[in-house]
């Protein structure tokens, strides 16, 4: 059964070039899901992730694929820098530090992975998050729920990290 996707449309993203979809980097949002939609709507902010995922699984979408989200800043992967222009942002709700992701909201990642996945053919390597990208600087995912995120990745799409 799908996981509810709304649509919160976010004015921080950068229309033009296209979106090169390589990857993905996960982030948290620290805030709770309704404070975090309120803050990457706000043009203010100049953040924004593709998609935040509630507790519960329910999606928002806030930037489309074929645009760039503002969520990495500072960063490299791949050994190139400017990872916006290369890698989706997905976010969950809260703070990985305080709380662990919920089975809802790694179930709604798979799901929202899963057409991508298969349309962009991507691998388990092609998945960071936003501390390994930026190290020092930031520190989403917790490394213990990063570690949970790959496992499932790697079950539901056939592969296992490393390998
Ligand atoms: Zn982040």
């Amino acid at each position: 059964m799908p996981y509810p996707e709304i649509s919160r449309p976010s004015p921080n993203f950068t229309a033009a070039p296209a979106h090169e979809r390589l990857g993905v980097c996960f982030h948290h949002s620290v805030l709770d899901f309704d404070a975090a939609l309120a803050r990457l709507t706000d043009p203010a902010s100049e953040v924004s992730y593709h998609c935040l995922i509630a507790s519960d699984g329910t999606r928002a979408t806030l930037v489309a694929d074929e645009h760039i989200a503002w969520h990495a800043g500072a960063s490299t992967f791949l050994r190139r820098t400017r990872c916006n222009d290369f890698l989706l942002g997905l976010a969950f709700a809260g703070d990985t530090y305080h709380a662990p992701l919920t089975a809802e909201q790694i179930a709604s990642a798979l799901e929202w992975l899963a057409p991508r996945w298969a349309e962009h053919g991507w691998t388990p390597e092609r998945m960071t998050d936003h501390r390994q990208i930026a190290p020092g600087r930031k520190d989403d995912l917790a490394p213990a729920e990063w570690a949970r995120l790959l496992v499932a990745i790697g079950e539901r799409f056939g592969c296992r990290p490393g390998r």
